[in-house]
């Protein structure tokens, strides 16, 4: 039977690639949304004529009760995750001096509290099944810090030490815990910045001195998503077109 995956923020640029790919490979991709998205049915649509038979829950991956009540409803009519790609998250960009604690929490409940609140539902039945892959789509920005991202760069930087913590508790269990940290990827989020800063700040700080493409990252995934990737836990895996190596 096809493996189930859940990857949250699926309609997002990294997203949509990550889902495609998976469902190239056989996967039963589900994905989820967030409340205030009113694009999902078009979206799903447009899936649909390409050849993808996503399927799509509400979800506010913030909020715990939003993820049980989410993966409790897939998992009744899909059956249970396999695959769990915690890729949704938000910016809020500003120096710590205009920081602000409602956009402070913002981005530590969207992007780090979400990994808890997705795992929680998840986890244990991984564990049950003796197989399971748990891949968090961290950030460069986690691990070098980014001016005007304490909030995103403190966010990305707790998945890392969510990921090898768990990592450690499941590993005899055949459940694997990974970090994806991409570089700057040519979605909307990084298409948003002003061309002038992509063109004379970022491109020349990356090596290879262009963005990195939704698919490169999704091939990663679907790589730790794969059996043969069964040896890989607790890592962080960078892809970021060589600006930052550590
Ligand atoms: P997008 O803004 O295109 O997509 C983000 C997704 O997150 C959207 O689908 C959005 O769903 C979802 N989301 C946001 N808040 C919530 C919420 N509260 N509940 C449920 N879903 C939510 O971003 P990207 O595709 O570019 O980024 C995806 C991930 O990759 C993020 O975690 C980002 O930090 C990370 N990343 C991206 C990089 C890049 O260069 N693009 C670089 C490094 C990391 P909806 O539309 O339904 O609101």
């Amino acid at each position: 039977m096809a493996r189930v995956a859940l990857v949250t923020g699926g309609m997002g640029g990294l997203g949509e690639a990550v889902c495609i790919k998976l469902a190239a490979l056989g996967y039963t991709v589900c994905t989820t949304y967030s409340p205030g998205n009113t694009k999902h049915d078009s979206w799903l649509a447009a899936m649909r004529e390409k050849g993808f038979a996503f399927r799509a829950y509400e979800c506010d991956v913030a909020d715990f009760e939003s993820a049980q009540a989410c993966v409790a409803k897939l998992v009744q009519e899909v059956g249970p995750v396999d695959v769990l790609v915690n890729n949704a998250g938000i910016t809020r960009d500003m120096t710590f001096k205009k920081m602000d604690k409602v956009n402070w929490d913002a981005v530590m409940k969207t992007n780090l509290d979400s990994v808890f609140n997705m795992t929680k539902q998840v986890c244990d039945g991984m564990v049950e099944r003796g197989w399971g892959r748990i891949i968090n789509i961290s950030s460069v920005n986690g691990q070098k810090g980014a001016f005007g991202q304490t909030n995103y760069s403190a966010a990305k930087a707790g998945m890392h030490g969510f990921t090898k913590a768990l990592a450690l508790e499941v590993a005899r269990k055949g459940v694997t815990v990974n970090t994806i940290s991409p570089g700057y990827i040519g979605t909307k989020m990084v298409m948003e910045i002003p061309k002038e800063v992509l063109e004379s700040k970022i491109i020349p700080q990356i090596p290879m001195g262009r963005l990195g493409k939704p698919e490169e990252v999704a091939g990663l995934v679907a790589y730790l998503s794969s059996d043969e990737a069964a040896f890989v836990t607790g890592a962080n895996i960078a892809i970021n077109g060589g600006q930052h190596m550590s």
